[in-house]
């Protein structure tokens, strides 16, 4: 095990410990929240070309107090059991936080990407589920693994087909697994879900006069400048979203090749057409390539955002560091000793186990709509449409004038299902920062939104453990 993966779990252990000091909750209650309740390392071979490998992958369920219990597949060369035990643990406060009722997971496969091909990749990953099956750790009501990093809904649908092959008319079968293809159970809207998310977040935290105040920041998104690390699902997203919605400027972006920067704004969309085609960021027109790739850290800017694996900002180099606000797209990419750093520099660090949480919000909406058998949106759409197309109608006997007919088809438009999982998320996003806030701005003890984050999710799960009456 590399240093900076046991650091993760060391990392989270740490920060779980400044918050639950400050919990008043009993110290056994605390304890059974903390430990991971079931791990599940295996090994199988896999014949890839003419020779077999033996692939070494993991399933641990952190918590429990809910199921089932939640958590993406990462597939990564770095895979170990720490680092999935600290990604489960995560789950489950960020689940707790949004308000999704799942207990905490995680799965990993110590597999790089990079060195097989499509069919190789479906073989291991079907594989894997076997071995989850064996064992009880999948199922829609046990656990709902979902996509990470490596993986994506091209393997959730691999998946799925393995899982209905071995439970044969399985009634809710397909709520299995989330981050499906739209096409196979999917829902619209999850792709996106967690940079839509990580944008939802850092809006809310930009608009709070307050907390802008004490970095020296106007209100706002419009113009924000940002840095971002991890040109993946979670970063490609957050990039878009920002940029296109929240009218903030991505100067700098840092990928495996190389870190690329333009103060006058880099414009995402057509990037990822150049990645695409030339497979490197590397020589984007009008960007300028840092000599480093690590120096994307160091870039002058409002908001950084790392985006790619954890124990990226650690002591060694957060003094490179001038953003004043930190939105941790990524699990973990702050290490326990840097954040201290950070704090003390008056730095704003929005947690991951808020900022990121968005794809499993919407995964619990693709959770829900499996088991409901019907896509969001389908009863009322139609039914909205014709009874805002009557009041338009009405409003204009009434007054006499007209509106356009662009005007009237966006006035009476019934909503879709990406409309409502946007609504959704939006909810989910501001409602816990409201509750984020409460506890950081009436708890004079509490210094930092991270613990703020913990409280509130220790304080739901503790609550679940008083109802099951397992503690008084
Ligand atoms: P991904 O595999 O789609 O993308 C990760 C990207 O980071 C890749 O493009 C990779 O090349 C790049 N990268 C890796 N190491 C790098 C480095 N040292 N410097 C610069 N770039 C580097 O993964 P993802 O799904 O976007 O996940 C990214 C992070 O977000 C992970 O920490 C993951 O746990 C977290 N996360 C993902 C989701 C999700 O829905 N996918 C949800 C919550 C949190």
């Amino acid at each position: 095990m590399s240093l900076k993966q046991a650091k993760f779990y060391e990392s989270v252990q740490a920060n779980f410990k400044k918050a639950a000091d400050l919990s008043g909750l009993p110290k056994g209650l605390l304890s059974q929240i903390e430990v991971c309740n079931s791990i599940y390392k295996m090994h199988f071979p896999v014949k890839i070309g003419n020779k077999f490998e033996v692939i070494e992958a993991y399933r641990v369920q952190h918590s429990h107090h809910r199921q089932p219990t939640k958590g993406g597949i990462r597939f990564s060369q770095h895979v170990n059991q720490e680092e999935v035990m600290a990604l489960a643990s995560l789950m489950t406060y960020k689940c707790a936080i949004v308000n999704v009722p799942f207990g905490g997971a995680k799965g990993g496969v110590k597999v790089s990407t990079r060195q097989y091909n499509a069919e190789q990749l479906e073989k291991i990953t079907r594989r894997y589920t076997v071995e989850l099956v064996r064992k009880g750790f999948i199922g829609p009501g046990v656990d709902v693994p979902a996509p990470d990093y490596g993986t994506g809904s091209r393997e959730m649908a691999w998946i799925l087909d393995t899982y209905t092959q071995l439970n044969n008319g399985e009634l809710d079968a397909a709520a299995c697994v989330t981050g499906k293809p739209v096409a196979q159970n999917g829902i619209a809207g999850r792709t996106e879900a967690t940079g839509r998310g990580v944008y939802y977040a850092t809006r809310e935290l930009l608009l709070d006069k307050k907390m802008m105040d004490t970095v020296g920041l106007e209100t706002g998104t419009e113009g924000k400048t940002v840095v971002i690390q991890g040109l993946g699902n979670v970063g490609t997203y957050t990039g878009l979203i920002c940029s296109e919605e929240g009218g903030m400027k991505v100067i700098g972006i840092s990928e495996i090749d190389g870190t690329i920067y333009d103060p006058k704004g880099i414009d995402v969309q057509k990037l990822l057409k150049y990645k695409k085609s030339k497979n490197t960021i590397i020589g984007f027109p009008g960007t300028k390539a840092l000599k480093n790739r690590e120096d994307w850290i160091g870039i002058e800017c409002d908001v950084l955002i790392p985006a790619a694996l954890e124990s990226q900002i650690r002591k060694d180099n957060v003094n490179k560091i001038k953003a004043k606000v930190i939105v941790e797209a990524a699990n973990g990419p702050i290490t326990a000793e840097a954040e201290n750093v950070l704090l003390k520099k008056g730095c704003i660090i929005l947690p991951d186990m808020y900022a990121n949480a968005g794809g499993v919000t919407v995964s619990y909406f693709e959770w829900l709509k499996n088991l409901s058998h019907i896509r969001f949106g389908r009863m009322e759409k139609r039914f909205d449409q014709q009874a805002m197309t009557q009041l338009v109608s009405k409003i204009e006997s009434m007054t006499g004038k007209t509106i356009s007919a662009r005007e009237k088809l966006q006035l009476t438009k019934g909503a879709d299902e990406v409309d409502l999982v946007r609504s959704g998320l939006e909810e989910t996003m501001i409602t816990a920062h409201e509750e984020i806030f409460t506890v950081y701005n009436r708890r004079k003890n509490v210094k930092d939104l991270r613990t703020a984050a913990f409280l509130v999710a220790l304080e739901k799960v503790a609550n679940d453990y008083e109802m099951m009456g397992i503690f008084p």
